[in-house]
């Protein structure tokens, strides 16, 4: 793999510890061109923009699809990765849906291996703080014709980044606007997706949530998933998340989270989830934890939950009480090399 060192490294200026998420980007970065059916040879190479003209397909038809994993260092500074596997497959998913081309295992793994140990002074070391990792992949080729793209560039961008949202949140069930539909392309890591989030989100903010819990598009009556995250409730002593489908993203934290549960003898159903349900579980008293799951936060609970006009205080459980934190101290506790990893996860770098 060729690689053109910087020699200017940001370092001198940023400090990777106290570093808000997805604001620095680190000094290197992974770059790989698609043309005439087949990738060129990947590069390493200082970070910076690229030369493209405001035709450049990808704004137009939205062939641009990414993905998100992170970088952990433990206390004797070795670095190490969390299922990169899953992502490199996922990417490819997210490719073949939108018609792009598959990326090779070469170019995305080798890639990110060889980048990752390049920018191993990025990685931080305070506790809850990582490297953000970001590959994409967009249409590239530049012409007004809405048809498929025949060349892409291939990118992988990394980031320091404090662990974000740690306060429960206040989120809303939306019962008008949609996330994904039955055939669409919710399952994938697709740059549409969010831009069609955004303007929902927005008006819950305004009605003062945080977030959303998106529900199916036929009848708002099953949860899917919230923001850009996996959900799953608690019920009793029983964690319910909703299977994956074609409109609910396959994620890398829903499945390990499920796994470390079921190791701790921790009943989890992958069911769907009605509104009703959770209306009935909240009036019962059984309701006892909501949280979304995902790479970024890894977990973040709710405290209320609105549906139509009423509000569902959830109870404070005390930290040793609590599912959600007992998962999430493992599941950190296994990216982080502080415990044993029993399904082998961790890669060392
Ligand atoms: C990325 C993402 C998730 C979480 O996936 P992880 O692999 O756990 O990070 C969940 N839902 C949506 C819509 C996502 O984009």
């Amino acid at each position: 793999m060729e690689i053109k060192k910087t020699q200017h490294s940001k370092l001198d200026t940023i400090d990777p510890n106290n570093s808000p998420f997805g604001v620095n980007i680190s000094d290197h970065m992974l770059i790989c061109e698609y043309e005439n059916g087949q990738w060129g040879k990947p590069v390493i190479m200082p970070y910076g923009g690229m030369n493209y003209s405001p035709a450049l397909m990808a704004i137009h038809y939205g062939q641009a699809i990414f993905e998100g994993m992170k970088a952990y260092k433990d206390k004797n500074n070795d670095v190490f990765l969390f299922r990169p596997e899953k992502n490199f497959e996922r990417f490819n998913k997210s490719a073949e849906r939108l018609a792009m081309p598959p990326i090779t295992k070469e170019i995305f793994l080798e890639g990110l291996y060889a980048l990752i140990d390049l920018d191993r002074d990025w990685v931080p070391t305070k506790e809850g703080s990582s490297l953000y990792i970001r590959p994409t992949m967009f249409a590239s080729e530049e012409m007004f014709s809405a048809r498929i793209s025949n060349k892409y560039t291939f990118a992988i961008m990394t980031s320091p980044a404090n662990s974000y949202y740690d306060k429960p949140l206040k989120i809303k069930i939306e019962n008008h606007y949609t996330r994904a539909v039955s055939g669409g392309v919710g399952f994938t890591k697709c740059a549409g997706n969010y831009g069609a989030s955004f303007y929902p989100t927005l008006l819950a903010n305004q009605q003062g949530f945080d977030q959303i819990i998106w529900t199916d598009s036929q009848e708002h009556k099953y949860f899917e998933e919230s923001g850009t995250m996996n959900v799953m409730v608690r019920i009793g002593d029983i964690i319910y998340t909703p299977p994956v489908s074609n409109t609910i993203l396959n994620g890398v934290t829903r499945d390990s989270l499920i796994n470390v549960a079921r190791h701790n003898k921790i009943e989890v159903r992958e069911e769907r989830i009605s509104v009703d349900s959770i209306v009935n579980a909240y009036q019962q008293g059984t309701l006892k934890e909501i949280f979304g799951c995902g790479t970024a936060v890894v977990v973040n609970r709710y405290s209320h939950v609105g549906y139509n006009d009423n509000i569902m205080e959830l109870p404070t459980l005390k930290d040793e009480e609590s599912y959600a934190v007992l998962l999430k101290k493992q599941l950190v506790g296994i990216q982080t090399n502080e415990l044993d990893d029993p399904f082998g996860w961790r890669i060392k770098i």
